[in-house]
């Protein structure tokens, strides 16, 4: 209670960064990250690659590529009781494919992934006003063990999609929702919260000369509903009275979950390899705009 009584002091919309480490094969590649330091990240390009300079970026935090999935954890922590309490909560992974997102998301805690392409499903409000999804599926879970189920599930629906159209998970959102009642013993009340694990869609720009048809449209669709999602939480950052939340049905189908007493945070990750220096320009700078 003391730690929502403070977040809400704060507001409700906290960016943290990750650097994922070096891969194997990758130790004798150059980094981009001269410098982490609590929510500070410096970025530099070395001269040979053009003009040199450095840029920094400030976030809530920054976990630089040592930090366990124990820390990232223990810091969302206090955000995942607060479901407890009654409040709804989004989680989101933003960055280019192969930044790090699923391992954030799932990796250790679980191995669980809910794909649903929301782009697909049809949203509709019911009569208690609450957004349904025909195409998901609700599953009544009473134990850690029948959720855990549940996540085995969604990874073997995705990993299906993905050996049948060459990694399709990176060109879908995937969204896991844990809908938390409970009743206030004391009071009797009874109390509702949610939790959104939304791992996104690839952030990566695809060159339109290398692409066409499908890919290029399906490209162009996933920047579209990223920059909606960019615009729902800048506004809410801003607190502007007016929040786009009809421009993308990700956000649309997130509406509830997003603002108001809803508490957002939202992880962006980066890669260290210079190769990946635009992107990780990139998404530092959409994740600037919503810090
Ligand atoms: P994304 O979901 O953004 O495409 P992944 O989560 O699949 O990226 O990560 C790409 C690769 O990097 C995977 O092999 C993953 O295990 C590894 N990886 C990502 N983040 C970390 C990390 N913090 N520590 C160790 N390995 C990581
Ligand atoms: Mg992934």
């Amino acid at each position: 209670k003391l730690y929502n009584q403070v977040q809400d002091l704060k507001g409700n919309i906290r960016v943290y960064c990750r650097v994922r480490p070096f891969l194997d094969g990758q130790s004798s590649f150059m980094s981009t990250v001269e410098h982490i330091e609590k929510g500070d990240i410096v970025i530099t390009t070395p001269s040979k690659y053009g003009k040199e300079g450095r840029k920094s970026f400030s976030f809530n935090k920054v976990f630089g590529p040592n930090a366990t999935q124990a820390e990232v954890f223990s810091d969302t922590r206090s955000l995942i009781r607060s479901v407890l309490d009654g409040y709804n909560v989004c989680i989101f992974a933003y960055g280019q494919t192969g930044s790090g997102k699923t391992f954030t998301m799932v990796r250790e805690a679980a191995h669980y992934d809910y794909d649903d392409n929301v782009d697909d499903c049809e949203i509709r409000n019911s009569s208690q006003n609450r957004i349904n999804v025909p195409d998901a599926n609700l599953v009544p879970v009473s134990s850690t063990n029948d959720v855990i189920e549940m996540m085995n599930l969604g990874q073997k629906n995705r990993a299906v999609g993905a050996t049948a159209m060459n990694d399709r998970s990176s060109r879908s959102h995937s969204c896991l929702t844990v809908h938390v009642q409970g009743r206030d013993l004391a009071s009797g009340t009874i109390l509702r919260g949610s939790m959104h694990l939304v791992d996104l869609a690839g952030s990566e720009r695809v060159d339109k000369s290398e692409v066409t048809g499908d890919r290029l449209k399906e490209a162009q669709h996933i920047n579209k509903s990223l920059s909606a999602l960019g615009d729902v939480i800048a506004s809410l950052a801003q607190k502007n009275a007016h929040v786009p939340y009809r421009n993308s049905k990700l956000t649309q189908l997130l509406q509830d979950s997003l603002g108001g007493q809803a508490k957002t945070l939202m992880f962006v990750h980066i890669s260290p390899e210079l190769e990946a220096l635009g992107e990780t320009i990139s998404t530092l700078k959409f994740a600037e705009r919503v810090a």
